[in-house]
């Protein structure tokens, strides 16, 4: 076979994934990544003895390409327990599998959260949507995800309770904007599977994929500024020629004649705490329905694994949806919220690390579970990829990656050297 210059511009799973199949095929590529890490916005900081990832973030076991890809064994993956803890100053309860099992939810705890109609929609919804077919679930409509559970008959009081605060966590935006068609491919993956992280954090994901590559060269530290048929140009002054590309990244000021907008992205902020002993207990998700908290959702990550701290303290992950740019006092006002939570006083939350992540989701109307090949061809020799082409999620984005190096792929065979 004839080398061919094959270069993929990113180093998140989409690009990753996309050079597992370029080498699978006997390919060599090398991946320009501009910041000195790979993974892109999966990734696992340390500081001190614990592992801190950036933006909490959950790998859901049912997705299609992420078992194609990963080895959960290898991973270590340790399960979330199906549900959630919804904390009302006072009244705070759980509520086991509501996604899953609905029928099995205790009468009495359902009812802090829904009505009884509510739990009969919701076996409905369940039993429907296990069934669905994925691509089916991409070619529905798109309305809200609130329009949609509103036009399901769900109650104002399970929507306040349950799905604002966990869907908020998700699609990290207040008020549940986001597509319905990716609503029921999330409920979907919740329903036929598990949230779950990697025992030493979800960095572990690209690490994992780039331990795959064997023929593939990384250039970090390497920005790509634009491409011009087929040369790449770097930050640096460089230029590169390739026989052919894949786009991972947006491609608004990286291709001069691409029309469509820019990317937007939704916004988190992530505080991590540490406590001597966590206050829930359980591997549960905790939800704060209250709109006057900055606190949407909580989580102390070692018990879900005992790895993400080293010195036997709780490590305790909080989302912030709320704009915070300008709070003053963010971290007192958060152990305050902490407090009157938990019943334990604030000034034992020990304030480990904010984490703002400014690009965390795109914001995405049309959202799709797969393209095309020809649609992932910009031209004779470049192909896009990432997660803003389908949806934001891991599975979409290692799902582009993979179908834009089939594209590549399938042109080569086309037109041989
Ligand atoms: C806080 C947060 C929470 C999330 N929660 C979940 C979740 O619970 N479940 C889920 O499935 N998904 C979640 N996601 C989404 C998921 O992480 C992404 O969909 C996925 O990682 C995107 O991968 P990607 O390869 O498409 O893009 P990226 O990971 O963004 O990779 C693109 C890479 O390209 C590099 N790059 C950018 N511009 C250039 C350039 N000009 N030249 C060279 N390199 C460049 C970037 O540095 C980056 O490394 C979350 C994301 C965040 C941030």
């Amino acid at each position: 076979m004839t080398e061919r210059r094959i270069y993929i511009v990113g180093a998140g799973v989409s690009g990753l994934v996309a050079a597992i199949e370029l080498e699978k095929a006997g390919y060599s590529p090398v991946i320009l990544e501009a910041s000195d890490h790979i993974g892109g916005r999966i990734r696992t900081l340390t500081k001190d003895a614990y592992l801190l990832d950036v933006g909490f973030q959950v790998l859901l076991t049912s997705y299609p390409e992420a078992q194609l890809y990963l080895n959960y064994e290898t991973l270590r993956l340790r399960k979330f327990q199906p549900g959630a803890v919804v904390f009302k100053p006072g009244d705070t309860f759980a509520i086991y599998d509501p996604l899953r099992n609905p029928f099995k939810l205790l009468n009495m705890a359902f009812s802090k959260v829904g009505t009884i109609f509510d739990k009969y929609r919701m076996f409905t919804l369940t039993k429907e949507l296990k069934e669905k077919q994925l691509e089916a679930i991409f070619l529905e409509p798109e309305i809200t995800t609130l329009q949609y559970l509103k036009i399901r008959g769900f109650s104002d009081k399970i929507i306040k309770y349950f799905f604002k605060p966990f869907f908020k966590g998700i699609f990290l935006e207040p008020y549940l904007e986001t597509s319905s068609r990716m609503f029921e491919f999330v409920f979907k993956m919740f329903a036929t599977g598990h949230a779950a992280i990697p025992e030493n954090g979800m960095g572990q994901i690209p690490k994992q994929l780039a331990a795959n590559l064997t023929q593939t060269t990384f250039r970090l530290n390497t920005k790509v500024t634009s491409i011009e048929k087929n040369v790449i140009r770097l930050e640096s002054g460089d230029t590169l020629t390739a026989d052919e590309i894949i786009l991972t990244v947006p491609p608004h000021g990286i291709l001069p004649n691409y029309t469509g907008a820019p990317v937007t992205y939704r916004k988190v902020t992530n505080m991590y705490f540490t406590l001597q002993k966590s206050f829930m207990a359980r591997p549960m998700i905790g939800l704060v329905p209250d709109e006057k908290y900055l606190i949407n959702n909580l989580l102390f990550l070692t018990d879900v694994s005992k790895e993400y701290a080293k010195d036997g303290r709780a490590l305790l992950s909080v989302s912030i949806i709320k704009d915070v740019s300008n709070e003053t006092n963010l971290v007192s006002q958060v152990a305050l919220e902490l407090e009157t939570l938990s019943g334990i006083l604030a000034e034992h939350f020990k304030h480990i690390e904010t984490i703002q992540v400014d690009k965390a989701l795109p914001v995405l109307n049309n959202i799709k579970y797969v393209l095309p090949a020809h649609h992932q061809q910009w031209n004779d020799h470049l192909f896009l990829a990432g997660d803003h082409l389908l949806n934001a999620s891991i599975n979409g984005a290692m799902a582009a990656g993979r179908k834009a190096a089939a594209a590549l792929l399938s042109n080569l065979h086309q037109h041989p050297v």
